[in-house]
């Protein structure tokens, strides 16, 4: 049994009532913890209406993790220590989504880098003096990180990229005690995956393929998350755990005798 009474969390990536860091969120508050939720400007009002009312939610800040001053000023107005930090941020231009990765332009690339990658990096930065011993860190990540994905292409490369600070950050946070992971979650629908190409497509292969005969929900990927944020997690770090109904698994996908008769 998971507890967080007086616990703390800080959440970056709730969008909508879909968003993963929404379901990790209500699993905190579930396990008597409180949080506070970073959200960026053009999800404002969603994000009014949505955490209206809602117990153990203590407060919610804009903050666009693309720019440092703006993470700065979000640790300066924390009061009080944190226990628990969840990084649920992605993105990469359109543009560059729809394109063979051949053509991405510079510009589409370090975008893509800055926010889906190194904002772990600057969040931890800051995040280091603001954590209670024995904190801990998650950030969400996919497949694509190390197998192409068709459609995922550039984000596939900072999600490798995110994977890599993970192991590297462990060492850094680890020497105070702090631990960070990475979910690896399967493909669930929400508004960041509306914009990957042949997404629906992904969905229906992954959930026949899959060990478990299904898709991942924002529940399974939470309770994961949640696990890793807990002490029940106290000698894990560094890693990056699939939540994926086993999918990563499978070398070949099952039911080959269709493909030789179709
Ligand atoms: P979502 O759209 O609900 O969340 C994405 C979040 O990223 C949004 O809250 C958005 O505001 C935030 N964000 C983007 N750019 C930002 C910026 N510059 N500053 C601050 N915030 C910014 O979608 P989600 O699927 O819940 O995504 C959460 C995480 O889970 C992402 O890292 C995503 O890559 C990862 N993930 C999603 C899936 C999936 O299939 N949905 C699978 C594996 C991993």
């Amino acid at each position: 049994m998971i507890d967080f009474t007086a616990k703390r969390a800080l959440i970056f990536g709730v969008a909508s009532e879909d968003s993963i860091a929404w379901a990790i969120n209500n699993l905190i508050i579930q396990a008597g913890g409180t949080t506070i939720l970073s959200y960026q400007k053009r999800f404002k009002s969603r994000l009014l209406q949505l955490t209206n009312g809602v117990e153990g939610i203590e407060a919610i800040e804009e903050c666009d993790v693309a720019f440092e001053d703006q993470v700065k000023d979000l640790f300066n107005r924390l009061s009080g220590k944190i226990d628990m930090v969840v990084h649920a941020i992605g993105y990469a231009p359109a543009t560059a989504l729809m394109k063979p990765i051949i053509f991405t332009t510079e510009e589409d690339f370090n975008t893509a880098m800055v926010i889906s990658s190194y904002s772990l990096t600057r969040i931890s930065r800051h995040a280091m003096r603001v954590l209670n011993p024995k904190s801990s860190i998650i950030t969400l990540t996919y497949l694509g990180a190390t197998g192409v994905v068709p459609g995922y292409r550039l984000m596939g490369v900072a999600k490798a990229a995110l994977e890599s600070l993970v192991r590297e950050l462990s060492v850094v946070l680890g020497a105070a005690g702090h631990r960070i992971n990475a979910v690896s979650s399967g493909p669930i629908r929400t508004l960041a995956a509306s914009h990957i190409p042949g997404f629906d497509d992904i969905m229906d292969f992954m959930a026949h393929s899959a060990p478990l005969k299904r898709n991942v929900t924002q529940d399974d990927t939470a309770k994961a998350s949640i696990f890793l944020l807990s002490d029940m997690a106290s000698g894990i770090t560094g890693q990056t755990i699939f939540v994926d109904s086993g999918y990563n698994i499978v070398g070949v996908p099952p039911d080959l005798d269709k493909l030789k008769s179709s």
